[in-house]
C-alpha cells in the first residue's frame, strides 16, 4: 500500500500519514490533498515521507525526520493508531505542487526550529483562500446513461448513484467502498462520467470577468447585414473598435444591458468569454508613486558597498552580509542596483520590509524600476489581491517580490538575492504560532537556495551585529549620509529639571514648544513621537485610591478621550469613561500619564493654526488610512505628524527638520532584556527622520533618564558604543546573543496552578548531571494575567538550542493537556 505524509493546519499537530487509494496517482510534494480528520474533511499539503531525510538545513533536524510510525498521527489527541488503520486520503486537488517543494522544506524547518506543528508552518506559507474544504464532483454523461445497464459491480453502483443527472461529490461516492476511486478513474477515462472541480469554486480563487467580442459573423454583419435594434447596434459598434473585447460590465455602464448582449450571442454575432483578471494592489492608489530622479550617481561609499555585494552575489552560493548604514545613507539605491544585477542573471529577488503599509516608498521604488515584473505580498492587501499576486509569482510572471514577514515563503523560483531591510525591526517576529523571525528564516532560505542575503539597518540587532563581528556575515558599512547631509543635531531635555521649573503637568518642554513654533514659522515640518497611544494611561480615584483595571488582564485601562472610553490594550475590553469611582462613588477621578491623543491635543492648544495629523493604531484602523495620512504629510498638507513608533519606520520626508521625542524612556521600565536595545533603535531611527532634505535637522529628546546609555548613545548616533555596552550587559546577565534563549509561558485558571504546572516542567527538565542548559523560574510572567488566564514563565538558557528544545518537547509531549496551554517561544523578541 502506498502511504504519504500530510501536513494539516491544526495547531501543534505533526505530520499525518494517509493511504493513497488505488486509481489516484501519488500526489507531488507540495500538492494539496483532501483528507479525513476526525469527522471533518480538511485540506492538507503532501510533504516528504517521514523516513526520508530532508535536504539542507543543519540546525535543527527537520521535524519530518523520524516523526512517528507510518499511519499514526503523532499527537495522542487523536488516539494511537497502528499502520493497519491508516485512512485513505479523499482526493488530490493539484496535479503538480501547489507549494514549491523548497517552500515545503522551509516550512518544515520552521516547524522544527520554532517547535510548532508542521501544518501551522505550512499554513503560514499558503496564500489566502488556498484551503479548500470542498471536493471534486462526479456527473454522469449521456454515454454513461446509455451504458448504465451494461455495466457491472462498482462501476454500475457509481453510475446508478449518478443516474438522472445528479451531481455527487467524489468524497460521498468513495465513502462506502475503497475501490471507488479506481472505478471513478476508469469511468471518467471511458467517458461514462465527468469529474469536475468547479473552476469558480474555492479551489481556484481567481477572479474572472466576462468579456464580449465580435465573432467573424458579427464583423460580416457590420459590413452589410441588417441594422439591429438601437442597443444591439450600439454594442456592435463599440465592439468593432475593440479587437480585444469589452467587459460585459462596461457595456452595461454604457446602457447596453446583459439581455441585449445575450441576444447577440444567440445570433452568433458576439462571443463572450471568461478572462482571469488580476486584482492589482497598485491600482488602488494606496501606494503613491515615488517622485525620484531618474538616475542617481552613487556616492563613493555606496559604490564601494555595491561592489562588495556584487562580488558576493556573483559567487552564486550562500553568502550573508550586514549592510550597516546610517539613516539616509542611501541603502535603498544599493538594493535596487543589486536587484537589477540579480534579475539580469536570471534569478529572483525578494525584498523584505517590516511593514509595507508604512514603507510604501520601497514598493513604489521597486515597482518603478521593475514594472510589472514585481509583485507585493503583505497582509494589508485584500485576500483577493494577495491570492492573485501569489499566483503570478507562482506562475513565474514575476522576478521581484516586495513583502513583509510572511513573504519569506514566497513561491519565487531560483532565488538569487534576499534583502531584509530594517532587519532589526520587531515586526519580523510573529507573535503567535509559528513564532518565527522573518529575518532568520530568510537566512535559512538563502542558504538552501545558494543565494545572497543582505540584512540592512542603521541600528542592527545585537544578534546580527554579533554575527558580523564574529565573521559569519560580511560587514559593509555606510558611515555618511548621501550628499554629505549631516545627521540631526540632538538635544536632550532632562524632564526632572523641566518639572522643577515648569510644574509637574508639563507635557511638551519649552525647548520642544520653541522648536515647533520655529518650524511652523518657517513652514517646515515636524514629527513628534510618543510610543504610547491613547489620551491618559490610567484613571485613579483620589478619594479611595482605586485605579481602573482590566477585569481580564493585569493592566490598567487606557483613556481614549475622543471615543469616551477606557480600553484595555491587550484584550480590547472597554467601558464608557466613568464619571464617578465605581468603588467609592466619589467624583474625584483623575487621569494619569499621557499618550499620543493627548500630545495631539496639546499641540493643537499651543498652536491653533497648525495642521496636525496623528498616526497610531487608533487612527489607522481603516485600510489605507495610514497611506492617506502619510501621503498628506509628504504632500505638505500637514505641518506636524504625531505618532507612535509607526512614524519612526523608514520614511523619507525631506521637509522634516524637527523630530521631538516625548518620554524617550517609555520602554525602559519594562522587564524585558531588550528594553535598552529597543529604546536605542527607536531614538536613532526617529532622529534619522530629521534633516533628510536640504535643511539640516534637529531632534529634541525628552527623558527622565538622560544618563541611560541607550539614550546617550542614541543621541550621538553612536552604534558602536551602544553595541559594546549592551553586549557587555547581555554577556554578564547571560542573555542573547551571548546564549540561546527559549521562553516558556504556561497559562492556567489560577495563579497557583500556573506556577505549579510550570514548576513541573522545570523539575522534569532539571536532570542531575545535565549542564547543557539552565532553567530560570518558574515565576509569574510580567504580564501575570492576560485575557482572563494566569500566566507563569520559565527561561531555558544554554548554548545548544537543539538539546534545549528536545528536552522541553519530551516533557510536553508526555503531557498533551499541559502542552496545549504552553507557549514555546524560541529566540523570543519580547519576554513579557
Ligand atoms: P536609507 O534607507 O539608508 O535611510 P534611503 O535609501 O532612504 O536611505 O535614501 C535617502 C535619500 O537619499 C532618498 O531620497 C534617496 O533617493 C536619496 N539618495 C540615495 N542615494 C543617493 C545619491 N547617490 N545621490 C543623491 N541622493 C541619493
Ligand atoms: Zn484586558
Amino acid at each position: 500500500m502506498r502511504a504519504i505524509s500530510v501536513a494539516v493546519s491544526v495547531p501543534g499537530l505533526g505530520p499525518l500519514t494517509y493511504a493513497v487509494p488505488d486509481g489516484i496517482p501519488d500526489p507531488s510534494i507540495g500538492a494539496r490533498v483532501l483528507v479525513p480528520l476526525g469527522d471533518r474533511t480538511v485540506t492538507g499539503i503532501a510533504i516528504p515521507a517521514a523516513d526520508l531525510p530532508p535536504k539542507g538545513g543543519s540546525d535543527p533536524p527537520s521535524p519530518l525526520r523520524g516523526s512517528g510510525e507510518a499511519g499514526a498521527p503523532r499527537t495522542s489527541d487523536l488516539g494511537p493508531r497502528t499502520s493497519t488503520e491508516i485512512k485513505p486520503l479523499t482526493d488530490v486537488l493539484d496535479e503538480e505542487a501547489f507549494l514549491p517543494p523548497e517552500v515545503v522544506e522551509l516550512a518544515a524547518w520552521v516547524a522544527g526550529y520554532y517547535a510548532c506543528g508542521v501544518g501551522e508552518a505550512i499554513a503560514t506559507a499558503m496564500p489566502p483562500r488556498a484551503w479548500v474544504e470542498t471536493e471534486r464532483h462526479a456527473r454522469i454523461t449521456d454515454l454513461g446513461e446509455a451504458r448504465l445497464l451494461t455495466e457491472r459491480g462498482l462501476r454500475r453502483d457509481v453510475l446508478e448513484k449518478l443516474a438522472g443527472g445528479r451531481v455527487v461529490s467524489v468524497e460521498a461516492l468513495a465513502r462506502k467502498s475503497r475501490g471507488t476511486h479506481g472505478a471513478l478513474q476508469t469511468l471518467a477515462r471511458d467517458g461514462l462520467i465527468a469529474l469536475t472541480r468547479p473552476l469558480k469554486g474555492r479551489a481556484d480563487a481567481s477572479r474572472t470577468v466576462r468579456v464580449a467580442m465580435l465573432s467573424t459573423q458579427g464583423h460580416e454583419s457590420l459590413e452589410g447585414g441588417p441594422r439591429r435594434g438601437p442597443r444591439q447596434q450600439a454594442a456592435l459598434d463599440l465592439l468593432r473598435g475593440a479587437p480585444d473585447g469589452v467587459p460585459v460590465s462596461d457595456l452595461a455602464e454604457q446602457n447596453i444591458p446583459n439581455a441585449s448582449v445575450a441576444g447577440l450571442v444567440r445570433l452568433g454575432l458576439v462571443m463572450v468569454e471568461r478572462r482571469r483578471v488580476e486584482r492589482d494592489p497598485f491600482d488602488s492608489g494606496a501606494h503613491p508613486p515615488a517622485a525620484r530622479p531618474a538616475v542617481l550617481e552613487l556616492t563613493a561609499e555606496q559604490q564601494a558597498a555595491l561592489q562588495r555585494l556584487r562580488d558576493l552575489s556573483s559567487r552564486r552560493r550562500f553568502e550573508a552580509a550586514l549592510l550597516h548604514g546610517v539613516t539616509g545613507s542611501g541603502k535603498t539605491e544599493i538594493y535596487l542596483r543589486l536587484a537589477r544585477d540579480v534579475q539580469a542573471s536570471g534569478r529572483g529577488v525578494l525584498l523584505m520590509v517590516p511593514e509595507i503599509a508604512l514603507t510604501p516608498a520601497a514598493a513604489a521604488t521597486f515597482r518603478a524600476a521593475f514594472g510589472a515584473r514585481v509583485a507585493i505580498q503583505h497582509s494589508g492587501l485584500s485576500d483577493g489581491e494577495r491570492y492573485d499576486q501569489w499566483q503570478r509569482i507562482r506562475r513565474g510572471e514575476v522576478d521581484v517580490v516586495v513583502g513583509t514577514r510572511s513573504a519569506v515563503f514566497t513561491p519565487l523560483a531560483s532565488l538569487g538575492l534576499i534583502v531584509v531591510d530594517e532587519e532589526h525591526d520587531g515586526s519580523y517576529k510573529q507573535d503567535e504560532s509559528p513564532r518565527y523571525h522573518g529575518r532568520d528564516v530568510a537566512v535559512v532560505r538563502a542558504r538552501s537556495a545558494n543565494a545572497l542575503v543582505v540584512l540592512g539597518s542603521a541600528t542592527p540587532s545585537l544578534e546580527t551585529y554579533y554575527n558580523a563581528q564574529s565573521g559569519r556575515y560580511a560587514l559593509i558599512t555606510l558611515e555618511r549620509r548621501v550628499l554629505d547631509r549631516p545627521l540631526a543635531n540632538v538635544t536632550i531635555v532632562d524632564m526632572r529639571a523641566e518639572f522643577a521649573t515648569e510644574g509637574p503637568d508639563v507635557v511638551l518642554s519649552r525647548a520642544l514648544r520653541d522648536g515647533l513654533a520655529a518650524r511652523l514659522e518657517r513652514r517646515e515640518q515636524s514629527i513628534v513621537l510618543l510610543n504610547r497611544r491613547g489620551f491618559a494611561t490610567a484613571v485613579f480615584c483620589r478619594q479611595c485610591g482605586d485605579t481602573l483595571e482590566c477585569p481580564n488582564c493585569s493592566v490598567s485601562l487606557t483613556v481614549h478621550k475622543a471615543a469616551g472610553r477606557a480600553r484595555c490594550h491587550y484584550c480590547n475590553y472597554s467601558l464608557a469613561l466613568p464619571k464617578v469611582c465605581a468603588k467609592c462613588a466619589g467624583p474625584y477621578l483623575e487621569q494619569l500619564g499621557f499618550g499620543t491623543e493627548r500630545i495631539e491635543q496639546e499641540i493643537r492648544a499651543h498652536f491653533p493654526g497648525a495642521r496636525v495629523g496623528r498616526v497610531d493604531r487608533d487612527t489607522i484602523r481603516r485600510r489605507g488610512a495610514i497611506s492617506t495620512l502619510l501621503a498628506r504629510f509628504a504632500g505638505g498638507e500637514l505641518d506636524v505628524l504625531v505618532g507612535t513608533q509607526m512614524i519612526a519606520k523608514g520614511h523619507d520626508f525631506p521637509r522634516v527638520t524637527l523630530v521631538g521625542v516625548v518620554s524617550a524612556d517609555v520602554g525602559l521600565g519594562l522587564a524585558d532584556f531588550r528594553a535598552a536595545e529597543r529604546t536605542f533603535q527607536l531614538l536613532t531611527q526617529v532622529a534619522g527622520r530629521a534633516g533628510r532634505g536640504e535643511v539640516a535637522g534637529e531632534a529634541i529628546v525628552q527623558t527622565l533618564h538622560p544618563n541611560h546609555y541607550s539614550i546617550r548613545h542614541a543621541c550621538r548616533q553612536d552604534y558602536a558604543s551602544f553595541y559594546a555596552d549592551e553586549l557587555h550587559f547581555r554577556q554578564s546577565m547571560r542573555y542573547p546573543p551571548a546564549i540561546a534563549l527559549i521562553n516558556v509561558i504556561v497559562k492556567a485558571k489560577s495563579r497557583a496552578n500556573a506556577i505549579e504546572d510550570a514548576g513541573e516542567i522545570a523539575s522534569a527538565m532539571r536532570r542531575p548531571g545535565l549542564d547543557a542548559y539552565r532553567i530560570l523560574g518558574p515565576a509569574p510572567a510580567p504580564l501575570g494575567r492576560l485575557k482572563g488566564e494566569h500566566r507563569s514563565q520559565l527561561f531555558i538558557k544554554g548554548s545548544q538550542r537543539n538539546t534545549m528544545r528536545k528536552a522541553l518537547l519530551t516533557v510536553l509531549d508526555a503531557r498533551p493537556d499541559l502542552k496545549r496551554r504552553t507557549i514555546v517561544d524560541v529566540d523570543p523578541l519580547s519576554v513579557l
